[in-house]
């Protein structure tokens, strides 16, 4: 099996996705894209919370040719997503976007394909050639059916010379996931776009999500992921951070708590909330906890860089497992980020 190290390095547009890179988080707006002040707003927030590529639809030549201006107003790579016309594949090529996304399934013709790949490779633009279970009639044989397809569609592209290539295999299967992205680790040197498809809700798809991609990266697969649910995308990012973050693979804050139990005396989980959405735009690894009581909660914070643990009016400040001083609980919030913003 090839580790992500051993793939090789794509540039989209600044950001190198393979070898020894880091793996980037991904997203896709769900605004029309033709709507360019709904779609560069919403790519600005992605960029605030971490997005490093960004993916939008081009239904039609309008969505198309808003793709320079978009990318003109936003300080991330912009991909483009096509789906059947390849007149619009050619028309995003026009407006220099820094990746696109084909599904070749649903461009019938290989002339059309080879078309977009002969301008893609003028204008160095890579494209991931996105291979979705559900475009496939019979699910009978459906990782063989991917592969080959993949290989079908990979040889076009290596026949005219053009390995700027990035592979992604989804499907809603777990499973499926799992052993088509492990085959192709295996087979290709082009580096893993890794996410579920049709993956859910913010809890279902979460879990769904972190389980595939979180198996996957841990085996060294994968040079780039977008988690996908159905809600805000900025979710999605939060979720992939938390995925790399637990593989070792980012640098973001964490924060452990206590699942509390019934010696808890203090209404600890707005406190733990607060403090979650004050370190989601923090880029250090400070590990910060809130522990339910004095009783255990010290000795389970030792790990912390900083913590605190609730009594009854008041919470224990705890740095590296040591107890500082007692903070009045009305003030505990507060203070408590200002010891973080003195820690990083
Ligand atoms: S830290 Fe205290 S409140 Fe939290 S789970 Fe442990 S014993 Fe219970």
């Amino acid at each position: 099996m090839k580790n992500r190290e051993d793939t090789r390095k794509i540039n989209v547009g600044g950001v190198i996705i393979g070898g020894n890179n880091k793996v980037s988080i991904q997203s896709m707006t769900n605004t029309p894209t033709k709507n360019v002040k709904a779609t560069i707003s919403q790519i600005k927030q992605l960029e605030k919370a971490g997005c490093e590529i960004v993916r939008v639809s081009v239904l039609d030549i309008k969505d198309a040719k808003s793709l320079t201006y978009i990318k003109e107003n936003i300080n991330i790579p912009l991909v483009a997503d096509i789906h059947f016309d390849y007149l619009l594949a050619l028309e995003a090529i026009n407006q220099n976007v820094d990746k696109l996304r084909l599904n070749p399934a649903n461009i019938t013709s290989k002339e059309k394909v080879k078309e977009i790949a002969y301008k893609c490779k003028e204008k160095k633009i890579p494209i991931r050639i996105g291979i979705n279970s559900g475009s496939f009639k019979s699910h009978d044989n459906l990782v063989e059916m991917m592969i080959q397809y993949a290989e079908e569609n990979i040889k076009i592209l290596e026949d005219l010379q053009f390995s700027d290539i990035i592979l992604s295999f989804k499907s809603t299967e777990l499973k499926v996931c799992l052993e088509v992205n492990r085959i192709a680790s295996k087979k290709w040197s082009y580096p893993l776009h890794l996410g579920m498809t049709e993956a859910g809700t913010e809890f279902s798809g979460g879990i769904k999500n972190s389980i595939g991609l979180g198996i996957l990266l841990n085996e060294g697969i994968g040079s780039t992921i977008r988690v996908s649910i159905t809600d805000d995308p900025i979710k999605e990012i939060k979720i992939a951070k938390e995925i790399l973050k637990n593989l070792g693979l980012y640098k973001a804050p964490t924060l452990i708590s206590c699942p509390t139990c019934g010696r808890l005396q203090y209404n600890m989980i707005p406190i733990v909330n607060k403090i979650e959405e004050y370190l989601s735009d923090i880029k250090s690894d400070i590990k910060v906890a809130i522990m339910g009581c004095a009783v255990n909660g010290p000795g389970e914070a030792k790990q912390a860089d900083i913590g605190i643990a609730g009594g009854i009016n008041e919470v224990l400040l705890i740095k590296k497992g040591k107890i500082i001083k007692k903070i009045p609980m009305e003030n505990a919030v507060e203070e408590l980020i200002k010891e973080i913003n003195s820690l990083i």
